[in-house]
Order: structure tokens, then C-alpha cells, then sequence
């Protein structure tokens, strides 16, 4: 046997109880055994004295009664009369023999009892005649007498009183062991079962009062202690699935409540809608207005929500800025974009703040019980992925989850789980595309543009993994990797003869924000011994403008380097024409969505214009992005725009192809000029 350990099995209920009651029988019955033979022997005891005593003067008298008896006889010598009184003596019970002796001593008379035991006492007393005044002593009378009869009287009044005191004594027992079983052996045990009980079925009962005494007391504490756990656990489990900023269930009590709702008939269940809503600017009103005014926002947005929902529909909020609505009557998807848009709308009305008003956007993604099988509670996880799609597209969109959307999903977190197998395997690429002097028609740089070349999916675009590098925090790593590879190109270029051809990167808004990419590019400009000044860094409008404070230090020092700065995408953001004045930039890409439609838009061609003339007034260079045909060419050229890119000019290849590439069109350039000079 080892030690004894402390488990589970030591609770009650499990080891096997001994009842108190017999416990305390094992110590109450042999020590009142032990005192009742004590008393019973003392009481014996001092009765045996009394009748002692009282045998011991009976003798004496009967002694002494007979000797004045024998007195005159004796002394007058009438020996048969002597004889006679000593004969008497016998009848007398417990007395065995009798004699009588004369004053020297000479047995006068004898008797004796046969048959019955030995005598063993005797008593004595003297003879004496008295005649007038004279008394003489006449002799002695002695008998002896048994004690065996005071032992049978003994035996005769004492057997009855031992045996009622045994049967009292069992009796009390038994009253006992009734009352202990009655008063505290039943009692207890109720309220053991029902400690048991309400253990095992995780559930609050209420013991048995069945005595009044503390036991009872105890049961009744008992059972006001059960109640008051019962209550305490039925708020803190409402607690846990209730959000406590705005009452509303949050995502356990959501997941409850779907749970029931999956129990419902199918007709009900059928026509069941999850709303996916995500505030897109409740980041910057909690860290401009602090957080107190956020929670006040997410109360209000609360209300919003109330106000707009069905009677039957319901809301929850997730965390954060994330709500769920659950629609009940959604019967096919537009009821369902129907409500989103009520939803969006709501969301928007202006909310006061201090003295300002403040409305929020809203993205949000909804998913159809026609999705699921029967488990509504895989309706928010799909709502979600409806989400994500919806925040790709931009602000204020809803999408309903399709199975187009759920495929892409999928293959997202395909691409997302294989991309640091993708980095430590090289699978990354970068390829170049050609930017053009529109005027000369000469190659000004090229742009390096990202490739994940996929072993089972083939060649994937940055548009689809770069959202997913970002998420799973590989930007630098990237970003590394591109630029490296541009200052490779760039030294081979130089290598080839090519000297002033820029190599354009594009960096993401987190890597702009990282000072470290000043050390990286001058160590990666040195390493491959080419000028930093080869090099020209794409910054998306919106990047700019959204981190202005953290990335404009990066973006001085790397011009200081002399690092050209283009900004990217522009006409596509929201940033004012007059950002550009304050940004240390150089130029200017004009979106492809303003050269798509050039020349027959007029709305375009004024668009681009315009900018073309901001920016030779702020001295920007103008890069016009996606040219695809010879129009657009002819377009960009006569509108004096300076560098022209797109698939009608060159494709993005490899580096490799570029020599031949750069060749060619020297070839063409050349024949061009022969051609114009001829
Ligand atoms: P972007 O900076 O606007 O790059 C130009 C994109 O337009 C490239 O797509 C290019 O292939 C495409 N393009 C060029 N000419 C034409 C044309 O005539 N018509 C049309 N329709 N498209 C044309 P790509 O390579 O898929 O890149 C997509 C975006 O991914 C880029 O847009 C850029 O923002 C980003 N990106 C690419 N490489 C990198 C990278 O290494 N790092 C980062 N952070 N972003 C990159
Ligand atoms: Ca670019
Ligand atoms: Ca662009």
C-alpha cells in the first residue's frame, strides 16, 4: 500500500461511509456495560454487608436469649432441660451446631445439624444465674452457624434486578441507536445523497428537512446555500454568453441561440440569414475620441441595429466592432440585401460627439441557411468569409456567400498555409516591365513586379497572395526579396551598357512604415554596387495619405539617398490635389481606370489633363499606366504626358527575356530614326 492520495475518490459518495451512529455505539455500549456491572457489583456488594450484619446480630440475639435461657438450668444442673434448649437452638435456620459449657469450661450439652454445609461463623455469650441479688456466671453458650443461606438470599434478590438492568441496558441501546438513526443518521445522510446528487447531475437539490434539531438547521443553511449558487450560476452563465457593453448576446450566446434555431422545423431554418457586420472606421474614432466615446459609438450602433431589424430577428455583437444579425424571414438572398442595406444605412446616420458628428461605414457579409445543411451555427463563420470578400472590394459593400466565393476562400487559405513553404523554396519571382519615354520612344526603367510561381497552381498574381503576404506578416520579407532582385537587374543593366534605366518597386503601406528599409536599401544598393539612385520606390495613393506621419521620415531619408519616389494608382484614392504639394515625390502614375477608356472618354481625357498640368506646375513627371492600344499611344503622346507602361508597349517578363528585349528595341529605335531621318 502506497500513500494514500487526495482524489476524487475521497469525496463523498464514493468511499464507503461508516455510520456515526454505530461509531458512536461501539464506545457507548461497552462502557455502559462496564459502569452498569460496577454499580450492579458495588450495590451487591454493600447489600451483602447489611445482611451481614443484620445475620451477625440476629445470631447474637438468639444467642443471648437463649443463654438467659439456659441460666438457671444450668446452674441448678437440670441437664436434660439444658439439653432441650440447646436442641431448640438448631431450629433456629442458619445454626448448625449449639453447645453449652459450665463455668469450667465442660461441655454440658451438644446438638448439631447434619446434612447440611460446614459452619463457619461462631458466636458466643456467657450463662449466668441470677437469684435476688446475687448473679453468678453459670457457663457459655456457643454456636456456629452457616453463611451459605445469606448467599442464596443474596442469589434470590439480586437475580431479578441484574436481569431488568441487562434488559434496560439493551433497550437503551436500542432507543439509541432508533434516536441517533432518527436524528442524525437520516438527517445526514439525506444531505450526503443530496450533496451527491446534485454533484453528479451538476444540478442544485434541495436536501430533506426531516428534524428540527441543528441537523435540520443544517439542511435548511443547506438548502439556502444551493439557492443562492443556483442564482449565482444562472447570472454568471448569462453573463458569459451576454456582451456587457451593449446587453446583446455575444458569440456564445449567439452560438446558444443558433444551436435552438438549428432544433426549429425546416421551413423556419430555411429561411434563416446571418448578417456579418464590421465597422470599417471604429479604429479611428476609438484613437482619436478615446474609448470611452468608442463604447458610447458601439451602444449607439446597437440601437441603430435594434431599430432596423424585423420582430423576429435578432442581434449579437461578436467583439470588437463585429455584429451578427440574424434574419428569420430571409426567404431568398435580395430580402436579405434588402435588410443589409437598411443596416448599412443606419449604421451611417451621423452620431453627435462631443460637438462633431461622426457616421460609421460598414462592411458586411451575409451567408444563407440554404448554405448550410442543418447547422446554423456554421452561419457566422460563413458569413465571415463573405466578409473578407466584402472588405477586399471596399467599403460599404455587402456579399452573400456563394460557392464562387467559398472556393476562392478556400484556395486563400490553400495559398495562405503554403506561403513560407513558397519563400523557403524560391517559389517567388520577379518580373520587369518596360516604361517608356513617350516623346523619344525610348525604355526610361522598368517596373519589378512580384510572381508566386505555385507547384500545383501555376502562376499566381500579386494582386491574389500579396493580401495574404501581409496577413501573415511576410511584407519584409518580400520586400527583401524584390529589391534585391531590382538591384541584381539593375547591375546587369548597367553590366550590359544600359547606364539611367530606373527599376521601380512596389512597397506595401507596412513596409513604408518600417525604418529599417532605409538600412536595407542602401545595404542591398551597396552590396550589388549600383546607385540607390537606380532605384524608384511605388507608393499606392491611399498608402501615402493613410500613414502619412509614420512613413514620411522613411520616405525622406530614402530620397535623401536619392531614391526616387513615384506615387502609384493616382486618381484612385481620396487624397486632395493638394497632399501633393507636401509630399517629397517625383511622380505621378495615372491609374489604367483613366487610360482604359482614353481617347473616346471625354470625362477621362479631361481628368488626365488636368492632372498632367498640376503636375508639370509641381514639377511631378506623369506616368500614364495601361496602354494597350496604338490610340492610347497616339492619346498620351499628344496630351505631352512623359512616360507611357502597359501590355501594348511590353509585357512583364522575366529578367531574362529583357536583354533581347532592351535589344530590339534598340534595333527599332533605331530604324525608326533612320526611317524619319530618310
Ligand atoms: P501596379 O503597381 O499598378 O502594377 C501594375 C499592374 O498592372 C501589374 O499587375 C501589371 O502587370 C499590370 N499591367 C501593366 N500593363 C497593363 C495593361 O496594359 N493593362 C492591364 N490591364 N494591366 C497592366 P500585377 O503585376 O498583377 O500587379 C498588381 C499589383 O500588385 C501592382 O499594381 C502592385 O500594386 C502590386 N505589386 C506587384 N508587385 C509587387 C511587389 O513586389 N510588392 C508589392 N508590395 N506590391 C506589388
Ligand atoms: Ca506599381
Ligand atoms: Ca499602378
Amino acid at each position: 500500500m502506497g500513500h494514500r492520495m487526495l482524489s476524487h475518490a475521497d469525496a463523498p459518495g464514493d468511499a464507503p461511509i461508516r455510520a456515526v451512529v454505530s461509531e458512536l455505539l461501539w464506545v457507548i455500549v461497552p462502557v455502559g456495560m462496564v459502569m452498569t456491572m460496577l454499580a450492579m457489583l458495588l450495590l451487591g456488594y454493600s447489600h451483602a454487608l447489611t445482611l451481614e450484619e443484620r445475620l451477625v446480630t440476629r445470631m447474637q440475639q438468639v444467642v443471648t436469649s437463649r443463654a438467659r435461657l439456659a441460666g438457671e438450668p444450668l446452674w441448678k444442673m437440670r441437664h436434660d432441660q439444658v439439653a432441650a434448649i440447646v436442641e431448640e437452638i438448631l431450629q433456629v435456620d442458619p445454626v448448625v451446631t449449639g453447645t453449652v459449657y459450665d463455668d469450667t469450661g465442660a461441655v454440658i450439652a451438644t446438638a448439631a445439624k447434619h446434612g447440611v454445609p460446614p459452619a463457619n461463623r461462631e458466636v458466643a455469650a456467657p450463662i449466668r444465674y441470677k437469684n435476688g441479688l446475687i448473679e453468678v456466671a453459670a457457663g457459655r453458650l456457643q454456636i456456629t452457624y452457616s453463611r451459605e443461606t445469606l448467599w442464596s438470599q443474596m442469589r434470590k434478590e439480586f437475580a431479578l434486578p441484574a436481569i431488568l438492568a441487562v434488559v434496560t441496558g439493551l433497550a437503551a441501546i436500542l432507543a439509541l441507536k432508533l434516536a441517533a438513526h432518527v436524528y442524525i443518521g437520516r438527517p445526514l445522510k439525506n444531505l450526503t445523497d443530496t450533496i451527491v446528487r446534485s454533484r453528479r447531475e451538476g444540478r442544485h437539490y434541495r436536501a430533506v428537512i426531516t428534524t428540527q434539531n441543528e441537523l435540520g438547521a443544517l439542511a435548511r443553511a443547506f438548502n439556502e446555500l444551493q439557492e443562492a449558487n443556483a442564482a449565482a450560476l444562472a447570472k454568471l452563465a448569462s453573463l458569459a454568453s451576454e456582451d456587457a457593453l451593449t446587453g446583446l448576446p455575444n458569440r456564445r450566446g449567439l452560438h446558444e441561440q443558433l444551436k435552438r434555431a438549428s432544433g426549429a422545423d425546416a421551413q423556419e431554418r430555411c429561411n434563416i440569414a446571418v448578417h456579418f457586420i464590421d465597422l470599417d472606421d471604429f479604429k479611428a474614432i476609438n484613437d482619436t475620441f478615446g474609448h470611452e466615446t468608442g463604447d458610447k459609438f458601439l451602444i449607439h450602433v446597437a440601437e441603430q441595429l435594434r431599430l432596423v431589424i424585423g420582430p423576429r430577428d435578432w442581434i449579437a455583437r461578436l467583439g470588437g466592432d463585429e455584429f451578427i444579425v440574424v434574419q428569420r424571414d430571409a426567404a431568398d438572398e435580395a430580402t436579405a440585401r434588402a435588410l443589409a442595406r437598411r443596416i448599412l444605412d443606419a449604421i451611417s446616420k451621423p452620431f453627435a460627439i462631443h460637438d462633431k458628428k461622426i457616421s460609421a461605414r460598414a462592411s458586411m457579409g451575409i451567408a444563407l441557411a440554404s448554405s448550410v445543411q442543418d447547422d446554423l451555427e456554421q452561419l457566422p463563420a460563413l458569413a465571415d468569409i463573405a466578409l473578407y470578400h466584402s472588405k477586399a472590394r471596399g467599403t460599404g459593400t455587402v456579399s452573400v456567400l456563394s460557392r464562387t466565393l467559398l472556393l476562392a476562400h478556400s484556395r486563400a487559405r490553400e495559398l495562405e498555409m503554403a506561403l513560407q513553404q513558397a519563400f523557403a523554396e524560391g517559389q517567388f519571382e520577379v518580373w520587369f516591365q518596360a516604361q517608356f519615354d513617350m516623346q523619344t520612344g525610348r525604355v526610361s526603367g522598368f517596373e519589378a513586379l512580384a510572381r508566386w510561381r505555385h507547384p500545383d497552381h501555376g502562376l499566381i498574381s500579386p494582386a491574389e497572395f500579396l493580401p495574404l503576404v501581409e496577413k501573415t506578416g511576410n511584407s519584409g520579407r518580400l520586400a527583401r526579396f524584390v529589391i534585391e532582385q531590382a538591384c541584381q537587374a539593375s547591375a546587369r543593366l548597367l553590366a550590359l551598357g544600359h547606364a539611367g534605366l530606373k527599376i521601380a518597386v512596389n512597397l506595401s503601406p507596412s513596409e513604408l512604415a518600417d525604418s529599417s528599409l532605409v538600412d536595407l536599401v542602401r545595404l542591398l544598393c551597396e552590396r550589388h554596387a549600383v546607385p540607390p539612385s537606380a532605384l524608384e520606390i511605388e507608393i499606392t495613393e491611399g498608402t501615402l495619405i493613410n500613414a502619412v506621419a509614420d512613413t514620411s521620415a522613411v520616405i525622406q531619408s530614402l530620397r535623401g539617398m536619392g531614391v526616387s519616389m513615384a506615387l502609384d494608382d493616382f486618381g484612385t484614392g481620396y487624397s486632395s490635389l493638394a497632399y501633393l504639394r507636401r509630399f517629397p515625390i517625383d511622380k505621378l502614375k495615372i491609374d489604367k481606370a483613366f487610360i482604359r477608356n482614353m481617347p473616346g472618354d471625354k470625362g477621362d481625357v479631361a481628368v488626365v489633363e488636368i492632372i498632367a498640368m498640376l503636375a508639370s506646375t509641381l514639377g511631378l513627371v506623369v506616368v500614364a499606366e495601361g496602354i494597350e492600344r496604338e490610340e492610347q499611344i497616339r492619346a498620351v503622346r499628344s496630351m505631352g504626358l512623359q512616360i507611357g507602361q502597359g501590355f501594348g508597349l511590353h509585357r512583364p517578363e522575366p529578367f531574362a527575356g529583357i536583354e533581347g528585349f532592351l535589344a530590339a528595341c534598340e534595333e527599332e529605335t533605331t530604324a525608326t530614326h533612320l526611317r524619319a531621318a530618310g
